[in-house]
């Protein structure tokens, strides 16, 4: 069964503004930490962290995070998404612990569009999720028995059987598998993952996925994410010959995220 992205801001530090702001001036002021932390309006705080992001003196975003959990993308998508180690954090429902019976699969939009490529793709799931089921079963049942036999309560051994087979039957799922992940990351490396990911050069799913947290986080703390997208943004595309050359257009789609949320406030 087909499976499609969704993505819930979970939770995020409140007043993130406010408490990037406080921790960049205690650096430099006499004050005590609540008297920093208490000393401007909120648009003092937006404006200083305009500066700072404008700067690129980024070490203070990472006292506010995001958690986001993700649903709906393929297990492709988080081995590229999990590469992004610093100032993140991940859980994922696991293949070892949870049955893929039925599972769902994420279906790429150039496989929809082509009929024959479809028909393949649906076969290729059909075939994996029985080799699945079949695989599960058969080692179902040699574990078992095996386990009965080291002394094991009926209970136990269909519980321990029931785990040893399908984290091997998992072997034979597609990349296309539809996963859940909760990812907590701090403002900074967010800022670092909408870089790469938002880019055109990344994948069509992760780059979905970045481009949802992005219009999210905007809604929080737009001073923060106020330049936040692919490097092309601000400056001449970095990626030399692999350019997709579309530098215009980007500028203009990320202009049109921006607008959203101008529309949404008014
Ligand atoms: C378009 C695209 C194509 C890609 N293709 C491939 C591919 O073919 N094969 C592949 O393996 N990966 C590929 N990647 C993944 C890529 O190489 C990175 O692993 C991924 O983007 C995470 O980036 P990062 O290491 O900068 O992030 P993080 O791990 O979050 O690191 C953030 C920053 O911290 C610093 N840092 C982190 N770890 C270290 C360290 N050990 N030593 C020194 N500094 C460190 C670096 O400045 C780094 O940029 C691709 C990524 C993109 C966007």
């Amino acid at each position: 069964m087909k499976s499609s992205l969704q993505v819930h801001l979970i939770t995020h530090t409140p007043e993130p503004e406010k408490v990037i702001a406080g921790a960049a001036k205690l650096c430099y002021s006499p004050k005590d930490i609540q008297g920093t932390m208490e000393q401007s309006d909120q648009k003092k705080n937006q404006e200083f962290v305009k500066m700072l992001v404008n700067m690129g003196h980024e070490s203070p975003l990472e006292h506010i995070s995001f958690t986001f959990g993700i649903e709906g993308v393929s297990r492709s998508l988080t081995h590229q998404l999990v590469r992004h180690r610093i100032g993140a954090s991940y859980s994922q429902k696991s293949q070892r612990y949870v049955e893929e019976k039925g599972f769902k699969y994420i279906i790429p939009p150039a496989v929809e569009e082509n009929s024959r490529a479809l028909s393949l793709y649906e076969k290729s799931m059909e075939e994996s999720a029985a080799a699945y089921n079949e695989i599960t079963k058969l080692l179902y049942s040699d574990h078992i028995e095996s386990l009965m036999n080291q002394g094991k309560t009926e209970k136990m051994a269909k519980k321990e059987a029931k785990k040893k087979a399908i984290e091997d039957a998992r072997f034979v799922l597609p990349n296309a598998c539809e996963t859940k992940i909760i990812v907590t990351m701090n403002a900074r490396a967010l800022l670092h993952f909408f870089n790469h990911r938002c880019c055109n050069r990344a994948q069509w799913e992760i780059q979905e996925l970045a481009i949802e947290m992005l219009r999210k986080v905007k809604r929080i703390a737009p001073t923060v994410f106020d330049i936040a997208g692919p490097k092309c943004l601000e400056k001449p595309c970095p990626e030399g010959s692999m350019t997709c050359g579309q530098v215009l257009e980007v500028r203009e789609r990320f202009r049109n995220l921006q607008e959203e949320r101008v529309i949404e406030k008014k």
